[in-house]
């Protein structure tokens, strides 16, 4: 027999559920990422700390992603384009808005909100970050800080995602000192002027609705604006050659003398401050993409480990293997662990910045650990997209530096369990602007 007739054999052999021609061939004792695996990484079981509804939200949100957004994913992720199709699939869902109630929001708990965030990390990043700037970014910044003519314009067409969000604070010379923005704002009769640029927007470049924040000239202070798609003066440029987060398309934005009527100010953002709010739920929501990423990366390993087989044995029966997955599996027990509790201590009012910002650099720590060692587990194929954990790996790249990087997220806590702030050099500091 020859290697060709082989190959075709196992292909053709049920046992490894492997997919019709080309692909069965290409991927002999494995079976790549398009059929997702199933859940092995829930080994403490969740479910039982959580409510009927939340159990709901989780399989709902579960079965969408592997039946829908599996097969396609690898293809997009590769091309670096984003599957605008699936946008109504992710919107019947009923997701989008999460936490916010009325206004056609589902009005779920931070829990349920949470779990349908790691559902979709699971089986892909790019369409969990996607969400999560639209949904616990935009649409919570106007669900918090607008206005209630701006709550029943927008908030209801963004919860079906008829219409699609975005939320600009970076700068290209501004990323980690947020609060020190220099796109400008002046106001003018009937409205406002904005002037400046923004760097790293994740889905602006499609976006019907921009959230932009500007330092008014007149205060200093930062406030807040709604920003609509083809408003003269604003571009939005794809960055490319994007290492991670693939399908998401994050764009380089310019603002020239942007005019925005005064009806498009959110009159809840007077102060950097008032972002803070916001950036409590997006950061508990943020510490669970690296919860359900880890989660996809060992479901595929567990399921490779029994598939393919070397020395005559499946590469799960050789100890350092087992080891590596327990090591992975016992990370993500203690990750959704945490990231539950931070859910309870939103819930009960008494979540901390801090406590919050543990949460999310901790957990994308373990997360960029748990990663690196499936990469291993998976050999060659640990470098293709096809099988998950390559792509996982490079999607929580981005994860681990946005939404306040590892280094200032620990510098938040470190203020809050010191009372010493240490965001700037001690010879230059004066005051932290954070
Ligand atoms: C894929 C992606 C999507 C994004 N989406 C959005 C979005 O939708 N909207 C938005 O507004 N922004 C978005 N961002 C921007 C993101 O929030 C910033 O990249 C992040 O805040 C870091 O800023 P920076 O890249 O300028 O890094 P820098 O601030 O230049 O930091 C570089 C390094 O220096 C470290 N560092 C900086 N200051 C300190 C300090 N005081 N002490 C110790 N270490 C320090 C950092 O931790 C980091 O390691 C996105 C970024 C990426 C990569």
């Amino acid at each position: 027999m020859t290697k060709q007739d082989d190959l075709e054999q196992n292909a053709n052999t049920s046992y490894f559920n492997l997919p019709p021609l080309g692909i069965s061939i290409a991927f002999p004792q494995a079976t790549p990422a398009s059929i997702f695996p199933p859940c092995a990484s829930d080994y403490y079981q969740l479910d039982d700390l959580l409510t009927p509804e939340e159990q709901a939200v989780r399989m709902k949100v579960r079965a969408c992603m592997e039946q829908e957004i599996a097969p396609i994913m690898t293809e997009y992720w590769e091309k670096a384009k984003f599957p605008f199709h699936v946008i109504p699939k992710l919107g019947a869902l009923r997701i989008a808005g999460g936490t916010i109630k009325g206004y056609g929001c589902p009005g779920l708990s931070i829990t349920g909100s949470a779990l349908a965030t790691a559902e979709v990390a699971r089986v892909d990043a790019s369409c969990s970050t996607f969400i999560l700037v639209h949904s616990s970014l935009a649409m919570l910044t106007i669900a918090f800080c607008g206005s209630e003519e701006q709550k029943q314009k927008y908030l209801p067409s963004l919860a079906q995602l008829k219409t699609v969000g975005c939320w600009a604070l970076t700068e290209p010379d501004i990323g980690s000192d947020a609060s020190a923005l220099k796109t400008t704002a002046t106001k003018v009769e009937g409205g406002w002027i904005l002037k400046g640029q923004k760097r790293w927007i994740g889905n602006s470049t499609f976006a019907d609705l921009l959230v932009i924040f500007a330092r008014n000239t007149a205060t200093n202070q930062i406030n807040g604006f709604i920003v609509k798609k083809d408003t003269p003066g604003l571009t939005a440029t794809k960055i490319e050659n994007k290492i991670g987060l693939r399908i998401v398309q994050n764009g380089d934005i310019l603002l020239k003398n942007v005019f925005i009527a005064d009806k498009d100010r959110l009159p809840g953002v007077d102060s950097f401050q008032d972002t803070n709010k916001i950036l409590a739920v997006s950061r508990v929501m943020v510490a669970w993409q690296p919860i359900g990423i880890s989660m996809g990366i060992y479901d595929m390993c567990h399921r490779y480990l029994k598939e393919r087989k070397q020395f005559g044995a499946p590469l799960a029966a050789f100890q350092i293997n087992q080891q590596k997955l327990v090591h992975m599996l016992g990370n993500i027990q203690a990750m959704i662990l945490i990231g539950w509790r931070l859910c309870k201590l939103y819930e009960s009012g008494k979540m901390t910045p801090g406590q919050a910002s543990l949460g999310k650099s901790w957990i994308t720590l373990k997360a960029r650990e748990t990663a690196a060692i499936g990469r291993e587990l998976l050999g060659g194929n640990g470098i293709l997209a096809d099988f998950l954990v390559a792509k996982a790996f490079c999607d929580l790249e981005p994860i681990y530096t946005y939404e306040g990087t590892y280094d200032i997220n620990s510098l938040i806590t470190g203020r809050e369990i010191t009372g010493i702030a240490s965001f700037k050099p001690a010879a230059s500091s004066k005051r932290s602007r954070l």
